[in-house]
């Protein structure tokens, strides 16, 4: 499987609890980036605050994952950080 962007609630409710979850704020204050842009486990227990307000991508496969992120929103713990909750 490659990383998917979740594009409405019956995907997102649908998700497992294994994989990996990306909240893609965007943003352009360069020192918010790390803190919004946030890589989580489907685990996270975040998980239930969380909602489409912000775009998501998901993806089962951390590998996959990193090296998407690393291609497509830039360096992490710059551009994007992992929740220190469930990382
Ligand atoms: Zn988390």
């Amino acid at each position: 499987m490659s990383v998917k962007k979740i594009s409405n609630d019956a995907e997102w409710q649908s998700l497992p609890e294994e994989g990996f979850i990306f909240n893609q704020f965007g943003g352009k204050d360069p020192r918010r980036l790390a803190v919004d842009n946030k890589l989580h486990r489907a685990s996270c227990r975040q998980r239930k605050m969380m909602n489409l307000a912000v775009p998501k991508l998901y993806s089962d496969n951390l590998n996959e994952m990193l090296d998407y992120l690393k291609r497509k929103v830039g360096e992490e713990n710059k551009d994007w950080s992992r929740c220190s909750f469930c990382f």
